[in-house]
């Protein structure tokens, strides 16, 4: 059944339902309440003015039906109850007129006015109610569409017709038990997913059996303008084991922004060229992609590897010439974004796969990327901490490596909450770095980038700026709106100390390394998640100077003391969670892997446990039952 055959959706509430993101039958019945309102059986003397209310009454005079325009109308009658006479109102209930014969015994439930002594009914039910309480699901909603729109739609869906419902939970309990049932439900087939990928994986002769040699990526370590932190060392010894086995690799390689995660990524795709495969590796934005390259470029640059970049930006020609050269065996790694999954992108002998922050890919983009390949071994890197027991459940599928130790002198980022009164100080900071050369980033109120009011905002910063630095140092400015040239080049400057200050909306949140960068200015920092501030605050700090990051903000200020009490990523995630729940923990919704729409990993953890037992124990008969089918064929092919 299609969205638009539900009855009582018509062509108005299909375009109402499709801008909330309901397309589909399925969306719509699982557009879950965000809460429920508790009714409770009340009197008219202890109900307060403007509460909800259950009462039990005799119908004492004939409704009066009001037509309005539209196909709208509305009914009043008064109604006698223990606890005095009181006036009904209701809505669109025409069609109940017949019943309402003075005299009925009902049940109105609604909203209780009590200097006006009416009650503006949500519903009238034509026999008395048995149950103490009434549980009324709350819907997320949009203009046009009420709460008792969507609640009517959902009940067409179900159930055919517009039918009592019955099947509202009529206690609490029952509510808890409908709750956890769909929850279990949503858990069990993502977790399925999990172990169907770790089952496949676990298949011995999955993967390419790679020569690795030591000796060289030893000597090239020694190369290498740091020593690799412990963990970092660990990570690598753990990545190679994996290229070496027959197996194919699947890891996580977790790690706190700037705790040197590159590195490692760039010494696996050193391992698997010697190997004499080719690796692709992918990042969520072009700048990303452009830096990546670069590194590496420079980190090579005393090796005979043939790099390439490969991104929307990339013209046709040149993008042609790359295509034909990755299929020839020419081009041993390719860095780029989403363009790397394109169909028309060809591997001659794809034998490493790594994906840079990777929750930023839905499972399917990533999935897409290898089958490019015959089964190359995959890497993902995540700099948003998670809890070593949501990292087993949710990356159940995938081998973990973490990095915790911190490159060698990094010193504490100091942080400070400023009001926007107290800009001179801010000022005073900024010009403090300035005057030993270290560079600033501005992060600008800017999070709907298609508002232009925003835009305007950012602009007076930057002539607010020019005001107080311009003379001499240069101001950049890069928003998401600009064309990737442009933002590349100031981007680019900002890498070459060309420009001192940049000022940026969260284009910048993922990766980009800038060492001399040593200070950020967050303006209403309140419009952030902690998770989103600490990822922001990670790109200073990258070297052995002392960084600052100043949080402007007028509100929500006590939030923003736990970013100065620490820079621990794991801590700042469980704050964060425990404050927004698991949205911004996982990066965004979009990225596809985490929305459940009713589960959360967080306070319904023990169903998700139980449902990847149960999951698993499923896939495991369901492979046993394959096996003695495939034996019972064999067996009647051989005594036929
Ligand atoms: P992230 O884990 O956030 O991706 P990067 O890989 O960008 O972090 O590393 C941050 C910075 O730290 C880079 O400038 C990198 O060159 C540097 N770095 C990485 N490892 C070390 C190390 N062991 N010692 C010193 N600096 C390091
Ligand atoms: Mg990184």
């Amino acid at each position: 059944m299609a969205l638009k055959d539900v009855r009582g959706i018509g062509p108005r509430s299909l375009v109402l339902l499709n801008k909330m993101g309901i397309q589909t039958v399925d969306d719509l019945v699982t557009h879950y309440p965000f809460r429920y309102d508790i009714l409770k059986r009340g009197s008219l003397t202890d109900t307060v003015d403007g509460d909800h209310i259950i009462i039990d009454g005799r119908i004492e005079s004939s409704p009066i039906l009001v037509r309005f325009k539209a196909g709208l109308n509305k009914m009043n009658f008064r109604l006698v109850t223990s606890s005095g006479v009181v006036g009904i109102s209701i809505f669109n209930r025409a069609f109940l007129k017949s019943h309402l014969v003075v005299g009925t015994g009902v049940t109105v439930i609604g909203k209780f006015d009590k200097r006006k002594n009416v009650i503006t009914a949500s519903d009238i039910k034509l026999e008395t109610l048995s149950a103490k309480i009434k549980i009324e699901p709350v819907y997320h909603l949009t203009n046009g569409i009420t709460n008792k729109n969507i609640s009517t739609y959902i009940n067409m869906a179900l159930l055919g017709n517009y039918k009592e419902i019955v099947d509202f939970p009529p206690s609490l309990e029952k509510l808890e038990e409908a709750k956890n049932r769909l929850k279990y439900e949503e858990l069990f087939s993502f977790m399925f997913k999990i172990n169907y990928l770790k089952m496949e994986n676990k298949n011995k002769n999955s993967g390419i059996k790679k020569e690795i040699d030591t000796k060289k990526i030893d000597e090239f370590i020694k190369t290498l303008p740091f020593e690799l932190t412990v963990d970092q060392k660990k990570a690598v010894s753990d990545i190679v084991k994996d290229l070496a086995s027959e197996g194919k690799m699947n890891r996580l390689l977790q790690g706190d922004v700037g705790s040197g995660k590159t590195i490692v990524s760039f010494l696996a795709i050193y391992a698997n060229f010697l190997a004499g495969y080719q690796s692709a590796l992918m990042a969520p934005t072009e700048i990303l992609a452009m830096q990546h390259y670069n590194n590496m470029k420079d980190i090579f640059k005393d090796i005979n590897i043939n790099i390439a970049l490969l991104t929307r930006s990339t013209n046709k020609k040149e993008k042609d010439k790359i295509l034909t050269s990755l299929a020839n065996n020419e081009i041993d790694v390719i860095v780029g974004t989403h363009s790397l999954i394109q169909e028309e992108v060809k591997y001659s002998n794809l034998g490493l796969v790594i994906t840079d922050e990777q929750h930023r890919f839905g499972v399917n983009q990533r999935a897409n990327l290898e089958n490019k390949g015959k089964k190359p071994d995959t890497l993902y890197m995540s700099a948003t901490p998670i809890p070593r027991t949501y990292a087993l459940t949710i990356f159940g599928d995938m081998d973990v490596s973490t990095i915790k130790t911190r490159p060698k002198g990094r010193k504490k980022i100091h942080t400070v909450v400023k009001k926007e009164t107290e800009m001179k100080d801010v000022l005073t900071m900024m010009y403090e770095e300035l005057k030993q050369d270290h560079q600033i980033y501005v992060i600008a109120p800017l999070i709907e980038e298609s508002e232009n009011s925003d835009l305007a905002n950012v602009n007076e910063l930057k002539d607010k700026l020019t005001v107080a630095f311009g003379s001499k140092y240069k101001i950049g400015l890069i928003h998401g709106k600009m064309a990737t040239v442009a933002k590349d080049k100031i981007m680019n400057d900002f890498l070459l100390n060309k420009c001192q200050i940049l000022i940026s909306t969260t284009v910048i949140e993922v990766g980009v390394d800038v060492p001399n960068a040593t200070m950020m200015a967050i303006f209403d920092a309140n419009r952030f998640g902690l998770s989103t501030l600490h990822q922001l605050r990670g790109r200073v700090g990258r070297n052995d100077l002392q960084s600052h990051c100043v949080l402007i903000s007028n509100q929500d200020t006590e939030r923003l003391h736990i970013m100065e009490k620490t820079t621990d990523g794991f801590e700042i995630s469980e704050e964060d969670f425990k404050l927004r729940g698991h949205g911004d923990l996982f990066g965004t919704k979009q990225s596809g892997d985490m929305s459940f729409k009713i589960a959360n990993i967080k306070n319904d953890y023990s169903i998700l446990l139980r449902a990847r037992e149960d999951s698993y124990q499923y896939l495991l008969k369901k492979t046993e039952e394959e096996k003695q089918l495939k034996m019972k064929i064999i067996e009647s092919i051989i005594h036929s």
